[in-house]
């Protein structure tokens, strides 16, 4: 194929980041044109209007959109989020980001995102629910259990998707519950989902140690974010021997050289509003701090654009994890690769939850419930799978680790598209 310029030096944005290794790994795979035009363009964009009814009678519009980025690898798959920012470019973006992490993981779903332009924290549950409800009928020709499957993402949790599930049960007359995953367990849930994003991290982070000759009992780690994917990643690591010398959330980083008791602060955060401040088995330090620490594993879980040019120099880790979406920006991304630095890319070491989704859906489908067990096996199966695939590329080609994974992933996504044949 031609050759692409990647994305303008000033771009720090993670989804211009995305793009612009997409265009590399379609370069390094020889991918035709004519098929990279096909994989960068979203096949259906659907935005709608909701009006929905407030609390105190009035009647407010809200924006609702959902891109499906490609169905060629199976049904859609991608969580709806409820965010003031959110706009059309930046679903799109996501969308595309869904099809290459089902895709690095082996799982026959292509890719979608939802979102709704709404401050859910202003709004009453109540609110939320109607809001939830139209947004549902708004696209019940859209979702559907062989279709497209939603999730939750920013702004929504299981009690969205309960709403979601039974208002397009009511437009079919019947129960559907495959048609939405990350559902309470009563609904059709999966045992391990809450963990499984974590677990995976674990799991990826233990694999990667491996290659680079780390013993977890002889290794440090720091991570960022002591949210769902942070605080089970940490638990996770520090039961397989690996010391967690420092964690942190909005309120700062919690650094104690000697190792930090996971369960202790995991404990202490659910007891204080969801955060570590006044946490006291640690020394508090400043959040950024975190990234110079002289740590074997950094664990960026928190947000995207955190590892930028302004820190990346600082960084001592052996070894990156992306736990977050889109955590490091792609300028910084050639300063950590010139150093030598094991990154795990985000769409491979995150995916560990829409895995567990995944089996959510096959239960669903199937009419029968694993066990825990059965889950984290299966789980930790294609997690490892999928990251010695994605490192034997990264040898073949001789690049780095992300863009293995995009290869991994464009390079099925193209032959299932060649496969399927076209118009
Ligand atoms: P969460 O809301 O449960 O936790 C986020 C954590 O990050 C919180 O502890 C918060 O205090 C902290 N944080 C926010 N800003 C910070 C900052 N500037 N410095 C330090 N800490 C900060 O979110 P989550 O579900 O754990 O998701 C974290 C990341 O992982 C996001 O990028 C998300 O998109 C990605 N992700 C999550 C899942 C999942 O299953 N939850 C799956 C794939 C990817």
């Amino acid at each position: 194929m031609a050759n692409i310029e990647t994305a303008p030096a000033e771009k720090e944005s993670p989804f211009e980041s995305m793009m612009s290794r997409l265009q590399v790994a379609a370069q390094a795979l020889g991918l035709d044109e004519e098929v990279y035009n096909v994989l960068k363009s979203s096949s259906k964009q659907v935005v709608v209007s909701l009006p929905v009814t407030m609390d105190d009678g009035s009647i407010k519009v809200f924006d609702g959109y959902r891109v499906i980025h490609s169905t060629i690898m199976g049904p859609s798959k991608g969580g709806i989020r409820y965010d003031m920012e959110v706009d059309l470019d930046e679903v799109r973006a996501l969308a595309a980001w869904m099809t290459w992490k089902c895709a690095v993981v082996d799982i026959p779903y292509g890719g979608a995102k939802g979102a709704v332009r709404c401050n859910p924290r202003t709004m009453s549950p109540g609110e939320i629910e109607r809001l939830t409800r139209a947004y549902t009928l708004a696209m019940a020709e859209v979702f559907g259990p062989d279709k497209d499957i939603p999730a939750p993402d920013m702004g929504t949790s299981g009690r969205e998707m309960a709403w979601l599930m039974d208002e397009f049960s009511r437009s079919r007359g019947t129960t559907v519950n495959a048609v939405v995953t990350g559902k309470p367990l009563v609904l059709g849930g999966s045992l391990g989902r809450i963990e499984a994003t974590g677990r995976g991290v674990m799991v990826t982070t233990l694999a990667a140690m491996e290659k680079l000759k780390l013993n977890p009992s002889q290794s440090t780690c720091a991570i960022q974010g002591f949210g769902n994917v942070g605080s089970f990643a940490a638990l996770l690591l520090q039961e397989r021997g690996v010391k967690v010398v420092c964690i942190s959330d909005i309120t700062g980083a919690y650094h104690n050289p000697k190792g930090i008791d996971i369960a202790k602060a995991i404990e202490y955060r659910d007891s204080h509003n969801g955060l570590l401040e006044g946490f006291d088995e640690a020394e508090h330090i400043d959040g950024e701090a975190l990234f110079g620490l002289d740590v074997d594993v950094l664990i960026p879980a928190a947000k995207g654009d955190v590892i930028t040019m302004k820190n990346v120099q600082n960084i001592k880790a052996k070894l990156i994890v992306e736990g977050a979406n889109g955590p490091t920006s792609a300028n910084a991304d050639a300063i950590i690769n010139e150093r030598g630095i094991m990154v795990a890319p985000d769409i491979l070491s995150n995916a560990g939850g829409v895995t567990v989704s995944y089996f959510e859906w096959v239960q669903n489908r199937s009419g029968y419930k694993w066990t825990a067990e059965e889950v984290n096996r299966r789980s930790d199966r294609i997690m490892k799978e999928a990251f010695d695939n994605v490192y034997n590329t990264s040898q073949q080609y001789n690049v780095p680790m992300r863009i293995a994974a995009y290869i991994v992933a464009i390079d099925r996504v193209a032959k299932t598209y060649k496969f399927r044949g076209r118009f």
